[in-house]
């Protein structure tokens, strides 16, 4: 059975890997790109945009995918919408979110203009993991430190600079803002296990959190997690007599 897994995660990885050792099913990984030297994945795969819904709808035809997995970030929101608009059975993977625990400082905020409208007018210490391409709305009178996969081109100037790939542990995230004196971490919600990290060091050390929601989640069937999209493969491939 052909499968289509758009992926950037580590529940797409974790499915490419279920996937790779077993015959019932011939699965592509879809990668957006975004990062310069990705792990090398177990099954095919192939890079880069498919040019919005219509470009999708060819890829699928071309490549006789029967189903689709969206395993994309859960801040990913126009390749959701994307995929939510092609005919094929689909599952959606998102991982739930954060929650906020005794002895957190959280603010909430809609989007990445709030975050840097939320960390209002005295100057800060901020620790930024937002990712790329959302750095720009950032700016004076705070310091920032940002850390990402690749050396993002859009960081706040005077900003100081750590590439890193994750998993990090609670001791290397409170040892890190300690030597920074951060006094504010903003975030996305992505959720997941991998970079709850920070927001336990977060807690320990009294830091404010500004804290990104996510985009409203798409149409269709949800899962939580790789073993979820799996079950649901697997009833799809039962349901072909796969
Ligand atoms: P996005 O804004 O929803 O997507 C922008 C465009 O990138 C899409 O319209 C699509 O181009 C292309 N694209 C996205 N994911 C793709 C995939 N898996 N395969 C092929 N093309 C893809 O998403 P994004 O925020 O740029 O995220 C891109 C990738 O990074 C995703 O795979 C996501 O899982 C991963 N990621 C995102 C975040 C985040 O915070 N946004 C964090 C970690 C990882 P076309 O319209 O041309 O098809």
């Amino acid at each position: 059975m052909r499968v289509l897994i758009l992926g950037g995660t580590t529940e797409a990885s974790a499915i490419a890997r279920a996937l790779a050792d077993d015959r019932r099913f011939n699965p592509v990984l879809s990668l957006a790109g975004r990062t310069r030297s990705p792990a090398k994945p177990p099954i095919p795969w192939r890079v880069g945009g498919f040019g919005g819904v219509a470009g999708l709808t060819d890829y699928l035809q071309r490549e006789g995918m029967q189903a689709l997995i969206d395993a994309t970030h859960p801040f990913a929101a126009r390749m959701k919408a994307n995929a939510a608009q092609v005919a094929i059975p689909r599952v959606v993977v998102l991982r739930p979110a954060w929650l906020a625990q005794p002895g957190d400082d959280w603010s909430l905020v809609p989007n990445m203009q709030a975050a840097a409208e939320a960390l209002g007018h005295r100057p800060r210490q901020v620790f930024l993991t937002v990712g790329q391409g959302e750095l720009a709305v950032f700016g004076p009178p705070h310091r920032y430190l940002v850390r990402s996969v690749d050396p993002p081109p859009d960081a706040p100037v005077g900003a100081t600079i750590i590439t890193a790939r994750g998993p990090f542990t609670e001791g290397d995230d409170r040892a890190l803002m300690q030597s920074h004196a951060i006094d504010t971490l903003v975030t996305k919600n992505s959720g997941g296990s991998a970079v709850a990290s920070k927001l336990a060091a977060a807690r320990a050390l009294g830091v404010r959190v500004i804290m990104v929601d996510r985009p409203p989640p798409p149409a269709g069937v949800v899962v939580r997690d790789a073993a979820g999209a799996l079950a649901w493969l697997h009833a799809q491939a039962a349901l072909r007599g796969v």
